[in-house]
């Protein structure tokens, strides 16, 4: 009888524990580089620019629209990496090291916080205008959370002055979403929502419209989605699509870590049809592969072969919206 009771109660007080101890783990770790802003790109978009396509390795924070805004430290760590360059992608570039072992990064800077204005003006009088990279050998140069490491700019690829932050692995072989170590309510609120514009079948072109029957050819249905967030009147990559069958899970995509190496594989994830400019970006999201990708968890498109489909797609972003599309297909 007592060790009934006893049983009853310790579960559920050790299921809370392992919540509570998981959850402060990896949500709110880092604090957001940029004060009061938001989100205005976000992890594994498609990218073009520079010399070939490649995905977006981190999040771009608004500085709204400003040069010279305070970009702080995630967390205590000290500097491993300073890239001084006016151009390239990544532009002025801080990359430091913390003791939870991941490093962030920060790019496009117009400069760097003084404390590091002795080599940096020291390495600009030697080597002018080239591109440097300084690895430091030592934890000498530390910064604390919150504190100021540079100032928002334009170098690299960026258009508009923005803040780009990076969380990788302290080997740099992996990239993680960054906001899934950031407390979003940290964030400026702005209203956002996801939403499917076109859809690909068998690579032809088609306005999505709720319900609505199209037709594919080939063994089986090969679909792209143009899927987005839209946040404060910009469109987002989003995180995750589920594709269904008939309610059965064929098909499953998390876009939350990526190994480097995978950086100029866009194709990986986006449809040929995928163009980004500075004024249009267009993200077609391929829901089938020949290729075994880590970030694909189920791939099941292939093995069906039947006539007609009841299609759902699910798809949900990083900022814990999601929406569900369903339409038909039938062999042409
Ligand atoms: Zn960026």
């Amino acid at each position: 009888m007592e060790q009934k009771v006893w049983i009853r109660y310790f579960f559920p007080t050790f299921l809370l524990l392992f919540i509570i101890v998981s959850a402060s783990h990896a949500f709110g770790q880092f604090e957001p580089p940029v004060s009061n802003s938001y989100v205005t790109a976000t992890f594994m978009e498609f990218r073009s620019t520079g010399n070939s396509p490649h995905f977006h390795m981190g999040v771009d924070f608004s500085t709204f629209l400003r040069e010279g805004v305070e970009i702080r430290a995630a967390e205590d760590g000290y500097v491993v990496r300073l890239e001084i360059d006016e151009g390239g992608i990544y532009g002025n570039t801080i990359v430091l090291q913390h003791e939870n072992g991941y490093r962030t990064l920060y790019a496009h800077l117009q400069r760097f916080a003084e404390k590091t204005d002795f080599i940096v003006n020291m390495l600009k009088a030697e080597f002018g205008k080239q591109r440097v990279v300084v690895e430091f050998l030592s934890d000498d140069v530390k910064f604390q959370r919150g504190e100021v490491i540079g100032y928002s700019g334009k170098t690299g690829e960026a258009t508009q002055p923005h803040a780009h932050f990076e969380v990788r692995d302290k080997n740099e072989r992996y990239a993680y979403d960054p906001l899934k170590f950031i407390d979003l309510k940290k964030l400026k609120p702005v209203q956002m929502g996801i939403g499917i514009q076109s859809i690909l079948i068998s690579d032809k072109e088609y306005q999505y419209v709720p319900g609505a029957s199209y037709v594919f050819s080939g063994d089986y249905p090969k679909i792209s989605v143009e899927a987005y967030t839209e946040l404060a009147k910009n469109l987002l990559g989003v995180k995750e699509i589920k594709l269904y069958f008939s309610n059965e899970l064929v098909y499953h995509i998390i876009l939350d870590e990526i190994p480097l190496e995978l950086y100029e594989k866009p194709y990986a994830v986006y449809h040929e049809k995928t163009t980004m400019t500075s004024l249009v970006y267009r993200a077609f999201y391929k829901l089938y592969s020949e290729e075994n990708l880590p970030f694909v968890r189920v791939n099941r498109v292939g093995e069906f072969k039947n006539s007609a489909y009841d299609v759902k797609i699910e798809i949900s972003d990083i900022f814990g919206n999601s929406g569900v599309f369903t339409f038909t297909l039938k062999k042409g």
